[in-house]
């Protein structure tokens, strides 16, 4: 039918993008300027110090003009070479689609199966690295958040299992969904290619991709043999000294996150950190308060920016998700891929307090009731007690 119009401002709790603050817009909005002046390349240099900490490194970090699945192909084509062997774990969609990236670029992959509730687990991770005594493995892949699940990887046990096993795989993760919003530690964790984008933590509308990358990953780039040349890290590091780029970078973007740096700086990360676990908590109490199920099944590894709600057979989550977006004017994520229909995913990351969660919480619970499922009232105060004692 036709699309209602609505009043008040649109509710857009998709685990990303995710809502980007005035604060950011205003800066997009600027004047774009020559992206080979020297205002241009004193924004750059700023920049390229300022990001490290969000990625928790002292080391170089690669800004591209794309979406996040680009700087996944950075991070494989700038290390590996053709038939290399990588180790990946099927912890979802987005783990899967990496997977095939990998695949098509001529990288032999060993993909060990999940059931699409848990993260990696560390000790598989130790059980195939031991067994692996030729090193043939040249990289463990793991998806930190899996937007597609709601579920956290624990990446320093990762790390632990890689050098219990004596190997000297390198690690790339995947933080397009957890970076600026769940606690990440680069260096700390020895991880060698850190993916990240713009649209989620980070409260910047789609465009930007990141590599922070190891001083381990850099050597691996001197003899990386898959084909690359936009992806090229040399080229661009190379020019970056001087504040430039090898093309024309993404001049309004970098504005908006020279602002959400600044916003991130201004709340303090480890209080960005703390919001976001709390909000995750508010959103489980909402979920077990209506009798529903999380999609997530280890408690060590709930995720702090989205929660995934499975539902029994007989719903199509699709159907929900339509009627609150007719309704109420908010837009919830999908189930993807073999979760579609049976899953909807309540992001809340990025720019939001605890009044947006409460509206989000209160549009899910009556959307439910207006879709015909059953569910217990109880499920909102349950939240709004999370969200009260602070
Ligand atoms: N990895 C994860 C965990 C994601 O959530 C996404 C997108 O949502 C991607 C990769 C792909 O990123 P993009 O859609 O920006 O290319």
């Amino acid at each position: 039918g036709a699309l209602t119009t609505h009043s008040g401002r649109h509710f857009l709790q998709i685990p990303g993008p995710t809502n980007v603050p005035d604060r950011v817009l205003r800066a997009i909005a600027q004047p774009t300027i020559d992206h080979r002046g020297p205002q241009f390349a004193e924004l750059t240099l700023d920049l390229l110090r300022r990001v490290k900490p969000v990625f928790g490194t002292n080391g170089p970090v690669v800004i591209y003009p794309s979406s996040g699945t680009g700087a996944w192909e950075a991070a494989l084509v700038n290390t590996l070479s053709p038939g290399e062997k990588v180790l990946a774990f099927e912890t979802g969609h987005f783990a899967t689609l990496w997977r095939d990236m990998a695949d098509r670029l001529g990288l032999a992959v060993e993909f060990v199966p999940g059931d699409w509730r848990r993260g990696v687990d560390p000790a598989a991770v130790a059980e195939r690295l031991a067994a692996d005594k030729e090193h043939g493995i040249a990289a463990v892949m793991v998806v930190h958040n899996e937007t597609s699940t709601g579920v956290t990887s624990r990446v320093p046990e990762i790390r632990a299992a890689i050098d219990a096993a004596g190997h000297p795989a390198l690690l790339f993760v995947d933080t397009i969904s957890s970076l600026g919003s769940i606690d990440y530690r680069h260096d700390e964790w020895g991880v060698d290619v850190t993916v990240g984008c713009s649209q989620k933590g980070l409260m910047l509308p789609p465009g930007l991709g990141f590599n922070a990358v190891s001083a381990k990953a850099l050597r691996a780039a001197e003899k990386a043999r898959l084909v690359k040349s936009y992806w090229d890290w040399t080229p661009i590091l190379e020019a970056n000294e001087s504040g430039n780029y090898p093309y024309t970078p993404a001049t309004n973007l970098l504005y908006g996150l020279g602002e959400a740096l600044r916003m991130l700086d201004e709340e303090g990360l480890a209080n960005v950190f703390a919001r976001h676990i709390r909000h995750a908590e508010a959103t489980r109490a909402a979920v077990r308060g209506w009798g529903l199920e999380i999609l997530c099944a280890d408690d060590r590894e709930h995720s702090p920016v989205l929660t995934a709600v499975l539902l029994g057979e007989e719903h199509d989550a699709d159907k929900i998700r339509s009627i609150i977006l007719e309704r109420f004017d908010m837009s919830l994520g999908a189930g993807l891929g073999r979760l579609t229909g049976r899953v909807f995913r309540i992001g809340h990351l990025g720019d939001l307090n605890d009044l947006t969660l409460a509206g989000t919480l209160a549009g899910v619970q009556m959307g439910l009731e207006l879709a015909g499922v059953a569910v217990d009232q109880a499920g909102l105060p349950a939240a709004l007690e999370v969200l009260r004692a602070g």
